[in-house]
């Protein structure tokens, strides 16, 4: 490509609303174009980039034996009823009416399409196991579209799915993709971990993301500095002390806590460790049917709920919210001053539920909210409360143990990029796609989906390479290799030698990008580093002595070459 014909224009000012260095990138080396929020235009360097991580995609998922397809964009709302995620999936959904007034969806992801698909096509277990994967634009209504790629409105996703009978296959092909996925984001030069992921409300027995390591990312992973333990936040767990208290039992004792509303003022003003409290979240589910389900969730004091844990342990469909003013007042609570002592009548009559972590019920004489405005109790003890689950609810921390007590957990940022899951019946059960085993009889299959946000892997890249000028590409992904450059386009033996070496890159399939324009040197540059292709073959004074210069943009090299090795040398660095 000739940059004078090029559809490529590169700014030089910061663009306001961007805030990450991505996303600031990108439009500035003329990558993408918004058109509206969440929603951009791929401009021909952009588009480039896009189609290289595609290349890697599908050659890796096909090297596992998977098969592409692609199915529509436009989904009819029924078999979104049938799978009940017309009305679990909430706003996120982009829904539309055709001319005849039914409900469509526009496709945030393609389990349903696909099983409608299966369950039309496939009878035995001998077509089993099957892997089916698509490139394509997803459709997902967020609530906070930003970054430009990184969480768009309309964005590409690889999405794979398989079928499968029998738990042994499903793990196998799961344990491929996960194979697959490393060699993807390997060869898409990314620094990344696989973690272990929440499996939310579909209850699958695995899954994992995918996680580049960057400052900018939206999802804290927890790893151990001693064994290979990772995990997103809304799944770690770890182990903490909880000392064994064998003193005796207290009555409790009502206490002024004037102004005491975080358990900070409460501990301080009682003089009592948080160790010795319990602090408490007041959470609702919305149902389907439009009703509340309401959950008082406590903690030890100095610890912190976990929503999404809270959100499992309960088995919600949505994402918990926080309870608003009038609920609580309706339920007879007084925020800031709650517990779930069994004498409150919405406890005693079941309107809500009460949650204890672990920690709580290790405790003895522990200082809790009376549900008095303004007063707590001291020396509560378990008996005092009404407690309808237990289990782990609490939020792990870097400096904790890990897990298997192994090393102690630190803490990174990532940007999610991939995500694998083994979906179970889910699906298959509720839309009926079952095949005959080999004894005849008809078994629904089990399910397994992978996917790839392959507009956000290109985001990511640049969130982990660049640096004051601009991007620096991985060479696997960078949109042109080669930015040959005329440094004075009124020398002619300049202009001669780097004509010629077009050419000759063209005739060797060399990405190169030939920057002819009648611009200063330094413009032409300045153009390079930003969109930063990996090598620059400078055309300058030496020309006249058969010489160019070639830098490379990740600074490792800057050095002189003679015209007739520059193919070889280009070819030599494009193995490499
Ligand atoms: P997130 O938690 O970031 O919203 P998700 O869990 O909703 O992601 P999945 O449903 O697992 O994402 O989708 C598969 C992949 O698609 C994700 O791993 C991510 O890389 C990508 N992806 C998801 N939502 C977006 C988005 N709004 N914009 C760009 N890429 C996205
Ligand atoms: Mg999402």
């Amino acid at each position: 490509m000739r940059f004078s014909k090029s559809f490529i224009k590169t700014y030089k000012e910061v663009p306001k609303d961007a805030e990450t260095v991505s996303h600031k990138l990108m439009l500035r080396a003329s990558m993408i174009k918004q058109l509206t929020r969440g929603v951009y235009t791929y401009l021909p360097l952009g588009l480039r980039v896009l189609q290289k991580i595609e290349k890697i995609t599908r050659e890796e998922m096909n090297r596992i034996g998977a098969q592409e397809v692609l199915m529509p964009v436009l989904q009819p709302a029924d078999l979104w009823k049938e799978s009940k995620r017309w009305f679990s999936y909430g706003p996120e959904l982009m829904r539309l009416n055709d001319r005849n007034a039914r409900d469509f969806v526009l496709g945030p992801t393609h389990e349903e399409v696909i099983t409608d698909i299966f369950r039309n096509t496939v009878t035995s277990y001998k077509e089993l196991p099957l892997n089916i994967y698509q490139i394509q634009n997803k459709f997902r209504d967020e609530k906070r579209p930003r970054f430009g790629l990184m969480r768009g409105r309309e964005f590409i996703m690889k999405d794979a799915y398989s079928f499968h009978i029998g738990q042994k296959s499903l793990d196998e092909e799961y344990n491929n993709v996960k194979g697959a996925y490393y060699k993807i984001f390997e060869r898409c030069g990314l620094n990344f971990r696989a973690v272990e992921a929440d499996t939310g409300s579909i209850g699958g027995s695995e899954s994992h993301e995918f996680m580049v390591l960057a400052s900018s990312g939206e999802d804290d992973i927890l790893y151990s500095n001693a064994s290979d333990y990772a995990a997103n936040v809304e799944k770690a767990t770890s182990i903490i002390e909880i000392k064994e208290d064998n003193s005796e039992e207290l009555e409790k004792e009502l206490k002024e806590t004037p102004d005491c509303k975080t358990i900070e003022e409460v501990s301080s003003y009682l003089n009592v460790p948080q160790e010795k409290t319990v602090k408490a979240l007041l959470l609702k589910e919305i149902l389907e049917s439009g009703e509340n389900k309401y959950f008082i969730a406590m903690i030890r004091g100095d610890l912190d709920i976990n929503e999404v844990k809270v959100k499992n342990l309960v088995n919600a469909t949505l994402e918990l919210e926080m309870m608003n003013e009038s609920d609580v007042e309706n339920l007879g609570l007084k925020a800031g001053y709650i517990s779930g002592l069994k004498d409150i009548e919405s406890i005693k009559n079941g309107k809500v539920k009460v949650i204890a972590d672990e920690t709580v019920i290790k405790l003895k004489n522990f200082v809790a909210g009376a549900n008095i405005e303004g007063y707590h109790y001291i020396n509560t003890n378990v008996s005092d409360l009404h407690i309808d689950y237990v289990g782990d609810i609490r939020t792990a921390r870097a400096g904790d143990k890990s897990p298997r007590d192994e090393g102690t957990l630190e803490i990174a940022r990532g940007i999610e990029v991939g995500h694998i899951f083994k979906l179970g019946k889910k699906y298959s059960e509720a839309l009926g796609a079952k095949v005959l085993n080999d004894k005849g009889i008809a078994n629904e299959v089990l399910m397994g989906c992978y996917g790839i946000g392959i507009s956000r892997v290109s985001a990511a890249a640049i969130e982990q390479n660049n640096d004051d000028f601009g991007i620096i590409w991985p060479k696997s992904i960078a949109p042109y290799l080669v930015d040959l450059i005329l440094v004075n386009s009124k020398d002619e033996v300049a202009f001669e030698v780097s004509e010629k070496l077009y050419k000759e890159m063209l005739s060797n399939d060399i990405e190169v990008i030939y920057d002819d324009r009648d611009e200063k040197a330094g413009f032409k540059f300045k153009d390079a580093d930003l969109i930063g292709f990996p090598l620059k073959v400078i055309v300058g004074k030496g020309a006249k002595d058969g010489i160019v210069e070639i830098k490379h943009r990740d600074g490792s090299k800057n050095l002189e070459v003679k015209i007739e090795d520059v193919i070889s040398y280009i070819k030599e660095f494009e193995r490499s």
